[in-house]
């Protein structure tokens, strides 16, 4: 029978950033406080996997409720500007500058010939319709 215990370091240990002491110091904490972070994390994740899911015009994370995202759907930002980015995590550093007024379009990840990602992986085929379709 596998061991909860391991399967949880396993799974933290593949999060960006977490190597596998990291994950062992996660899956202690969980273990340790239970209630206190166990549960809502959990329920955190359980919201997340329910409720998140990308833009249909930018790509960025939204909700099923609000889909266009916020960005794409506020009059107040220029339309006919269009700032592309390699993923979510952009958009959101480019936000907190507060510099940029136009719209996103993410391509959930770059073309890198040494780890085989080519035009066909990312968001370029979306990108060339938006642009075709003036709906940026
Ligand atoms: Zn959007």
């Amino acid at each position: 029978m596998a061991n909860p215990f391991n399967n949880l370091t396993q799974v933290l240990a593949k999060l960006p950033g977490i190597g596998r002491r990291s994950a062992e110091r996660v899956a202690l904490a969980l273990v340790r406080k239970g209630d206190e972070l166990a549960v809502p994390l959990i329920d955190a994740l359980t919201d997340l996997r329910n409720q998140v899911c990308t833009c249909r015009l930018c790509g960025s994370i939204t909700t099923h409720d609000a889909d266009p995202c916020r960005l794409c759907s506020d009059p107040m930002r220029d339309p006919k500007l269009l700032c592309v980015v390699e993923d979510s995590g952009d958009i959101l550093a480019i936000e907190r500058s507060g510099a940029f007024k136009g719209v996103f379009h993410t391509l959930h990840g770059r073309i890198s010939p040494m780890s085989a990602s080519g035009p066909d992986d990312i968001r370029l085929a979306e990108l060339e319709k938006r642009i075709e379709q003036g709906s940026y």
